[in-house]
C-alpha cells in the first residue's frame, strides 16, 4: 500500500454552492496547515471531526483564493483510515482547480479514480462488496437500486458472503482433519456431509440466480416499443411519461430514428425505446430504421408489441408475434377506447397469458401495463436486499463456486477420494473469498477500481 498523500477535486465539474478539494495520506493536515488561514487563530492543530472556517491562501504571494470550511478526519477514523482533509469551497473550475493546484504544489500527488475507495479497501475498513456498493449508489438510478446498493454498502451482501464462506470452511475443516488424523480420529461418514453441502449448494445457487433481478436494478430494464406504423408507440411512449418528448404524428413511418427514455417503474429504472414502425419499407431511410429495430428487439430485455385493436389483423402482425416467441415480450392492444376489431378471443392462445389492452389517448390501462412490464422483468418478486448481487464479477464467482460445490456432490455420492472432495472445497471457498476482495489480484483491483470517478 502507497504511503503518500493523494488530492482530487471530490464533486462534479461545474457551478454550484459548494464544490470540495479532498487529501488523504500522512501529510494531508500539514498540507492543508499550508494554505489554510483559520478565521479564529486557535489552529492548527485540527481538531478531528469538526468544520472549521477559514481561507485558502497562496503560500507564493499570500492572495486569498477563497473562504472555505475546512474539515479534518483524524485517522483512523475516517473514509480511508488516512488523516483525511475536506477543503469545502466554492464550486468553479478555476477555484477548485486552483485549489487543488496548490495542494500538488505542496506535495500531494494527482489521485487516480477511485483512489479514496481503494485506500479505504485495503485498510481494511470496506470488504470489496462494499468498497464496488460505492460505486453502485453512486450510480443508482432508482429507489430500489439505490437500497440494494446501500444494504451492500452496509456491509449486508458481505456478510451474507462471509456467511457461506465460513460454513464451507467448518466443512474442509473436518475433511482436513480426517486426513490428516484420520487413523486416531472415529470413521468420518462422508455421505453426512451432503445435507450441508446440498443446502450451501441451493444458497449459492439462489444467490448468483438473484443476479437477474440485480442486474435490473442496477442497469434497469431495456424495453423496446415495436409494433406497425400508427398503432400508437409514440403515444404510448408519451403517455407513459407523462410528457410529449416523442414525435406523434397521423402520417405512418415518421419515426425513423430511436427515441430513448428513462422512466421508474415501481422502483425498477426502465429505459423505453420507440422503435420505426415495422413495415415493408418505403425507402432506403425506412428501411435503415426498421432493421435498427430489429436490432434493438433482439437485444431487449422485454418487448412490448403494439397492435391497434380498432383495426383487424394484419398479416405482417402475425409474423412479428412468431418473430418474438423466443423472448420476454408483452402483446399490448391500442386503442381501446375506439370500437374493437380485435379482442382476446382473436389472440393467439400462446400469447393470451401477456395480453394488455391500453388506451394511449385516454390512459386506460397504463397502470396495469405498468404492473405487467414489472412483473415480465422481475417475476413480481425482487429478493431481499442482502440477497441480490448486482455485479457480474460476483455472478461469476457464485456461479464457480456452485460448480465446485455440485462436483463435491458428485464425488461424495461415487465414493471418491476425500482428498478430491478437500479440493474442490477449497476451490469454493477461494470464489467466495475473492467476492468480498481475499487474495485478490492487483489487476482485478485496478479493474474493478478504474471504474470509479475521480475523487471517489
Ligand atoms: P406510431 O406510428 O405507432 O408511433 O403511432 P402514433 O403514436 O404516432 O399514433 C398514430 C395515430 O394514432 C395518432 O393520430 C394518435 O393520436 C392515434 N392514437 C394513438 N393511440 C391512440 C389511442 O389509444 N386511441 C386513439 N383513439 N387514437 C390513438
Amino acid at each position: 500500500m502507497k504511503h503518500d498523500t493523494i488530492a482530487a477535486i471530490a464533486t462534479p465539474p461545474g457551478q454550484a454552492g459548494i464544490g470540495i478539494v479532498r487529501l488523504s495520506g500522512p501529510e494531508a493536515q500539514a498540507i492543508a496547515s499550508r494554505l489554510f488561514r483559520p478565521a479564529s487563530p486557535h489552529y492548527p492543530p485540527f481538531p478531528t471531526h469538526h468544520l472549521i472556517l477559514g481561507q485558502i491562501i497562496s503560500p507564493d504571494n499570500g492572495q486569498v483564493v477563497d473562504e472555505v470550511l475546512l474539515s479534518v478526519m483524524h485517522s483512523p477514523h475516517s473514509y480511508t483510515r488516512e488523516d483525511v482533509v475536506e477543503i469545502n469551497c466554492h464550486s468553479g473550475y478555476a477555484v477548485l482547480q486552483h485549489i487543488l493546484h496548490l495542494a500538488l504544489q505542496q506535495g500531494a500527488r494527482p489521485a487516480e479514480p477511485g483512489e479514496f475507495t481503494l485506500r479505504a479497501f485495503l485498510s481494511g475498513r470496506l470488504d470489496l462488496t462494499q468498497a464496488e456498493a460505492v460505486l453502485e449508489i453512486i450510480e443508482a438510478r432508482s429507489s430500489a437500486g439505490l437500497k440494494v446498493a446501500a444494504s451492500h454498502l452496509a456491509g449486508g451482501l458481505g456478510q451474507k458472503v462471509t456467511g457461506l464462506r465460513e460454513a464451507l470452511l467448518d466443512l474442509l475443516a473436518q475433511i482436513e482433519a480426517d486426513l490428516d488424523f484420520g487413523e486416531e480420529l472415529p470413521d468420518m461418514q462422508y455421505a453426512e456431509l451432503t445435507p450441508v453441502l446440498q443446502a450451501l449448494h441451493t444458497q449459492i445457487s439462489d444467490l448468483g440466480q438473484s443476479y437477474v433481478q440485480g442486474r435490473l436494478l442496477r442497469e434497469g430494464l431495456q424495453v423496446v416499443l415495436a409494433g406497425r406504423p400508427n398503432v400508437g408507440k409514440s403515444s404510448l411512449l408519451n403517455q407513459l411519461l407523462q410528457t410529449d418528448r416523442a414525435l406523434v404524428t397521423e402520417i405512418p413511418g415518421t419515426t425513423r430514428d430511436i427515441i430513448a427514455e428513462n422512466l421508474v417503474i415501481q422502483g425498477l429504472p426502465v429505459c423505453l425505446l420507440d422503435t420505426a414502425g415495422l413495415r415493408e419499407a418505403h425507402n432506403k431511410v425506412e428501411a435503415l430504421g426498421i432493421e435498427r429495430t430489429r436490432q434493438q428487439l433482439s437485444q431487449a430485455d422485454l418487448a412490448l408489441y403494439l397492435i391497434d385493436a380498432s383495426q383487424p389483423w394484419e398479416v405482417e402482425d402475425a409474423e412479428q408475434l412468431a418473430a418474438l416467441a423466443e423472448q420476454p415480450a408483452l402483446l399490448v392492444l391500442n386503442k381501446i377506447d375506439l370500437p374493437p376489431k380485435i379482442t382476446e378471443s382473436s389472440v393467439p392462445d400462446t400469447w393470451l397469458h401477456s395480453v394488455v389492452k391500453v388506451s394511449a389517448r385516454t390512459g386506460e390501462g397504463i397502470p396495469a401495463l405498468k404492473g405487467a412490464i414489472f412483473q415480465a422483468a422481475t417475476g413480481n418478486a425482487i429478493p431481499p436486499t442482502n440477497q441480490v448481487v448486482t455485479q457480474a464479477r460476483h455472478k461469476q464467482h457464485l456461479d464457480r463456486c456452485r460448480e465446485c460445490l455440485g462436483q463435491a456432490l458428485e464425488l461424495i455420492k461415487d465414493g471418491q477420494p476425500p482428498e478430491l472432495l478437500a479440493l474442490e472445497l477449497q476451490t469454493a471457498v477461494q470464489e467466495l473469498g475473492a467476492i468480498l476482495g481475499l487474495e485478490i489480484g492487483e489487476d482485478v483491483l485496478d479493474r474493478i477500481f478504474s471504474r470509479f470517478c475521480l475523487g471517489k
